[in-house]
């Protein structure tokens, strides 16, 4: 008998129940069906595995949720404990906790969408989105009434915490990889498929002369054993689509009626070691009373993302620099609560106008910011502006000092000589209540699709201001509960 807490084993409490597709279909189909899955092999042809109407095989369940995220675990979790067979598919591998390196590199390169090399089209504005078995809540910083009770208790919500931000070995890190898909796979009514790219939403119209369409499912690709990609069927009777609010409306757009807005030191201290998010200030957060300001945050910064978001002045200047990594403490100026909207064709294919007015609180950020530093004892401050300048704080009288947090902070944010950073996208497929302006209705499923739910943050109809996992998991849990009435209410239909 295996006498180890879970929270002690190596690999995770997942480690053993992902279902890798790079197995023989025999096995696949073997440990799928040994979950109560029904899975059939619908064309023996060789095109069958290319095309989204000729599945090479269909799994059928009750709810495929796409993403296995912030949104999606927190939903997939909660219909598979209520005893519904839940397929989740994830884009992103799975990595056992011995497996992760914790290294920036790599760790990018396995856990990040895109590898973490995400940028506008106009190449001001870097994006940064998980994208492995627990999506962002597997790699993000953890800055943390009855979904809220329940969500933060299962997310074990806690000022302290020595982490790593790639992921985390021992398992203290609670993303949706160590809380809520575990549920999923403890219940026995659930599969987790990673590297499994959903396709298309699959829908047809019903039967009731309403104009209306229903989901039925989603087609996804994957690479099989031999190397060559295959196309396959989930085959549900609720849809959940959770990939993240800039993958999200891209995928509906495929196959489907539904719309999307598209809118939307001291010297012994080192900087990479403790906790990676530790501090906030809202002194800037009411922006002029308009509640749209911006909140002020400290953050770990692994090396590779410290150089590319340092100034670039000479080869002798960024050598400089990176030797004071460990000294240099690095504030999110300010996360603005934006009122800027831009356009995302796809994930890699983004464009972002920065508003005059979110450009004014990132100034009013970046001033308070310079003076927190200096007030907190930093003996050099600057910012990222393209000359590189920084001003020693105990050799600079009070009108020098003043001079450059003004000079500083009056500098147009495209002036700088890096771009500016959003690991928090949300909105696209807003909420409401009325269909001509939104995309899914309180319930979060589609005004256009029965039976297709959004559970993520492109469900976020604004920008929230704050860090939004435990929202986006407190929304979700509420449409997990609509759609646990929807089959309910099947079920009895
Ligand atoms: C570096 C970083 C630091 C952060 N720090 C914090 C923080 O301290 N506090 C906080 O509250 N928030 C933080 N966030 C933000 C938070 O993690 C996200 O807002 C949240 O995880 C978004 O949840 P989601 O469900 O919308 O999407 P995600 O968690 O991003 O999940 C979407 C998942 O869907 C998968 N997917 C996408 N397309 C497909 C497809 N076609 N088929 C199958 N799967 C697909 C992706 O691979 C991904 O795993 C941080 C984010 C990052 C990147």
């Amino acid at each position: 008998m295996n006498t180890k807490k879970k929270d002690d084993q190596p690999f995770g409490p997942l480690h053993e129940e992902i279902i890798s597709l790079k197995n023989s279909q025999k096995l696949i189909f073997h440990r799928l069906q040994e979950l109560g899955f029904s899975v059939s092999k619908l064309h023996n042809f060789n095109n069958a595995r290319r095309s989204t109407e000729c599945p090479a095989f269909t799994v059928e369940c009750d709810a495929v949720v796409v993403g296995s995220g912030s949104g999606g675990g927190v939903i997939a979790g909660i219909l598979a404990n209520a005893g519904h067979k839940v397929v989740v598919l994830e884009k992103g591998s799975y990595l056992a906790r011995s497996n992760l390196s914790l290294l920036e590199g790599p760790s990018m390169d396995q856990m990040y969408l895109g590898s973490g090399l995400l940028i506008t089209q106009d190449m001001d504005i870097m994006i940064l989105a998980g994208s492995t078995v627990g999506g962002g809540s597997t790699v993000n910083c953890e800055l943390y009434k009855e979904a809220m009770k329940i969500v933060c208790e299962k997310m074990g919500v806690q000022s302290e915490i020595e982490d790593e931000g790639m992921g985390c070995k021992n398992g203290k890190k609670k993303g949706t990889a160590e809380t809520w898909l575990v549920d999923l796979v403890k219940s026995g009514n659930g599969a987790i498929l990673p590297e499994c790219e959903a396709l298309e939403v699959i829908h047809e119209e019903k039967n009731d002369n309403s104009l209306k369409h229903k989901a039925i499912g989603v087609t996804f690709a994957f690479q099989n054993i031999e190397g060559m990609r295959e196309i396959c069927m989930v085959k549900s009777k609720v849809t959940i689509v959770a990939c993240g609010a800039l993958t999200t409306p891209s995928l509906l757009k495929k196959n489907s009626p539904s719309k999307s807005n598209d809118i939307w030191p001291e010297a012994e201290k080192k900087s990479y070691e403790g906790g990676i998010m530790t501090a906030m200030s809202k002194v800037v957060a009411n922006f002029e009373g308009s509640g749209y300001g911006a909140v002020i945050q400290t953050a770990g910064l692994h090396p590779g993302m410290f150089s590319a978001l340092m100034t670039w002045v000479s080869g002798q200047d960024i050598k400089m620099r990176m030797s004071k990594y460990s000294r240099t403490a690095y504030i999110l100026a300010a996360l603005a609560r934006d009122i800027g909207s831009g356009k995302a064709f796809s994930p890699y294919s983004i464009s972002y106008k920065l508003d005059q007015l979110d450009e004014e609180k990132l100034k009013a950020g970046l001033e308070k910011t310079l003076r927190i530093l200096a007030a907190a004892g930093a003996e050099e401050i600057g910012t990222q502006q393209e000359k590189g300048r920084s001003l020693k704080v105990n050799e600079a009288s009070s009108k020098e000092f003043e001079r450059f947090v003004k000079e500083e902070s009056s500098i147009e944010i495209g002036k700088h000589s890096v771009p500016i950073c959003s690991a928090h996208q949300m909105g696209r497929c807003r909420m409401g209540t009325d269909p001509t302006n939104s995309v899914v209705n309180s319930n979060g499923e589609t005004w256009e699709v029965e039976g297709l739910f959004l559970g993520d943050s492109s469900v976020c109809p604004t920008a929230i201001g704050v860090n939004p996992m435990v929202t986006i998991q407190d929304i979700s849990y509420c449409t997990a509960q609509s759609v646990l009435q929807l089959l309910k209410n099947q079920k009895l239909g």
